[in-house]
């Protein structure tokens, strides 16, 4: 390690990896270039460490390549469409490049265009998604290229944490790591993902930086016989709906669709039981389940979206002793669903251990009636969905970190720091924390802040 370099990065997950990649390709500027990552180094690491280390939370990710503008980030805020959708494609070519050859799944234009047609007529909106299912073999094939790759062409420090980001003269400076040492710096890019978003965020408080609250998405999993979900499952690896409801005009969404899959109990911090679902390669049930959610950014003053997701989650929790289970039908009765209710219910739960309950104790009425709204608008394009066998499952929340208040080239309130990917809370995805990662290096590339030619703009 140096004393100084044209760029340091923070974290070694695919924002941080793709901006070095891109820093250093051929016939570029060839800046000096630092990429440092507080977990181990690709060899090294091992699943116990699941969002930390090479690759970061991308390492033994399931490897769906999202090659959307619309999902797996907020990216379309901050450069046009048609820019984004050639990202993207790029991004798409920088896996392929490393070994990341897998069938696309969505692109059939005949399918689509019938899909999205019944879900117009339905007051729905189809967000056609391309998904290339790498697999968490591939995935991790490809980060070992990669890893190879930048070993030759820039400095990498494994096991090493960044503790602050060094400013002067209103300005980034370089960085101090966690033993004292300082690393001055032409360009900083922080890509700290969600293991460091609480750090980024006490950061950007630190230097002042200007911050946006993020959206919270709060609803149900929903659990239904396999073949009434087959209209949409068939063709669509994940088909991505989108309804405006009428009462409230919240965007309620479908996502992380598991056809033939099992409803799961997730564990937040601080003991807090959440609901999500998955599905095996090798293993079918007889249900599917999709997660349906309700959007919502909070305007002033409140600025605590996470903690208000937590309490929901946590009222459910205290309710249900866990996560709590209802038949639509019971809901929309009034009344809350027992064992021997819910035993008259042709959909049999798979996950066994959820206490039916009544949902509508803990999801505000807001919730309730958009989730209500959105099942019947579904039903017309997937029949059955809104049965009264439908299972409820609650609560389902995602929460975002905290979103800093960045130019179209990622760079935040203070010149020559970037924050890019799922810490600075404006992806979620691989393809769009990887795309982010473009965009810095090529916005620190046309700024010249390299090779010692370092200038304020
Ligand atoms: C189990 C799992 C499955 C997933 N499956 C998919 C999928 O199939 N498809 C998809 O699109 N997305 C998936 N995701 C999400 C995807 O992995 C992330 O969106 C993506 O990895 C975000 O990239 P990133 O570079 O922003 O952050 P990360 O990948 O989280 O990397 C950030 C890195 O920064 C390091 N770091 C943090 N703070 C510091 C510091 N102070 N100093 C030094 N280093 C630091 C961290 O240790 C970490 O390695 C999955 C995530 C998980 C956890």
């Amino acid at each position: 390690m140096r004393q100084s370099y044209d760029v340091v990065i923070i974290g070694a997950g695919p924002a941080g990896i793709f901006a070095a990649i891109e820093l250093t390709k051929e016939g570029g500027a060839a800046p000096t270039v630092l990429l440092i990552e507080q977990g181990q180094d690709i060899e090294a690491r091992d699943r116990g460490q699941l969002t930390r280390g090479w690759g970061g939370s991308g390492a033994y990710s399931d490897g769906k390549l999202i090659l959307s503008t619309q999902v797996g980030g907020w990216l379309a805020d901050y450069i046009p469409t048609k820019d984004l959708n050639s990202l993207i494609e790029y991004v798409d070519g920088v896996y392929l490049e490393f070994g990341g050859e897998a069938e696309r799944f969505g692109d059939k234009p005949e399918k689509i265009k019938q899909l999205k047609r019944a879900a117009t007529l339905a007051d729905l909106e189809l967000i056609p998604v391309i998904v290339r299912h790498l697999g968490t073999d591939i995935c991790l094939k490809v980060l070992k290229n990669m890893r190879q790759h930048l070993g030759s062409r820039i400095d990498i420090a494994a096991d090493t944490a960044v503790a602050e980001v060094v400013a002067a003269d209103g300005r980034a400076t370089g960085v101090k790591l966690a033993d004292g040492t300082v690393i001055e710096a032409g360009a900083v890019i922080a890509a700290p993902g969600r293991a460091g978003a609480r750090w980024l965020a006490a950061e950007a408080t630190r230097l002042g930086l200007a911050k946006h609250a993020n959206q919270v998405d709060l609803g149900v999993r929903v659990e239904v016989p396999a073949p009434v979900m087959e209209p949409l499952t068939d063709d669509f690896y994940e088909a991505k709906l989108v309804y405006r409801s009428k009462q409230f005009e919240d965007r309620v969404r479908t996502f992380c669709v598991n056809p033939y899959g099992e409803v799961t109990k997730e564990q937040y911090h601080d003991n807090i039981e959440t609901v999500n679902g998955h599905s095996y390669a090798d293993r079918r049930t007889a249900n599917t389940n999709f997660a349906l959610l309700v959007s919502t950014t909070f305007t002033e003053p409140f600025t605590e979206p996470i903690a208000y997701g937590e309490y929901i989650a946590r009222l459910a929790n205290l309710l249900g002793e866990g996560i709590i289970v209802q038949r639509l039908g019971d809901l929309m009765r009034g009344h809350r669903s027992t064992a021997a209710r819910l035993a008259r219910s042709t959909v049999r739960p798979t996950l066994v251990d959820a206490t039916p309950g009544d949902l509508s104790f803990v999801l505000p009425y807001r919730y309730i009636s958009d989730i209500l709204e959105m099942l019947a608008a579904m039903d017309k394009i997937a029949p059955g969905v809104n049965s009264r066998n439908t299972l409820l499952y609650g609560v389902e929340v995602k929460f975002y970190s905290q979103r800093l208040k960045l130019s179209a080239g990622l760079e935040t309130d203070l010149p020559g720091l970037f924050a890019i990917g799922d810490g600075a809370g404006i992806t979620r995805g691989l393809i769009q924390a990887s795309a982010a990662g473009i965009v810095a290096a090529r916005a620190i590339a046309k700024g010249s802040r390299m090779n010692g030619q370092t200038t304020n703009h």
